[in-house]
């Protein structure tokens, strides 16, 4: 599952460009499924793409669930408010610009999930 928290820090590292997500909250965060507090896994650096094809790097985390063992993923709001990313990338998929051989493809979006926009798309027409 996908967990979306609204208290954190951006740190940026002006030489790479990378922004890391730190938790910042008073609680500590719990399994949505079972409510035991989750311990750190690992973490990943996501690539979103603006308009012009400038990219920005955010390292996101991910928690395990010690009691019923499931991962999910800590993403910052501020990815959900700039939903354009999303639609952005959606659009280039359908596009054929981001295919799943882009570099910057490669855990987002999946092979799957772009085949189901392809289809989508020739729904409409
Ligand atoms: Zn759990």
């Amino acid at each position: 599952m996908v967990i979306v928290i609204s208290e954190y820090v951006l740190k940026r590292n002006e030489q790479n460009g990378v922004s890391r997500v730190y938790y910042r909250g008073k609680n500590k965060l719990k399994c949505p499924e079972c409510q035991t507090e989750l311990v750190y896994r690992d973490s990943k650096t996501r690539t979103l793409r603006r308009e012009g094809g400038q990219k920005e790097y955010l390292i996101i985390f991910r928690m395990r669930c010690p009691k019923c063992g499931k991962y999910h993923t800590v993403i910052p709001d501020c990815i959900q408010k700039n939903k354009h990313y999303a639609s952005e990338i959606i659009q280039g998929v359908q596009e054929g610009i981001v295919t799943p051989d882009d570099e910057d493809s490669v855990d987002y979006p999946s092979i799957t999930s772009m085949w189901r926009w392809k289809r989508e798309r020739e729904d409409h027409y």
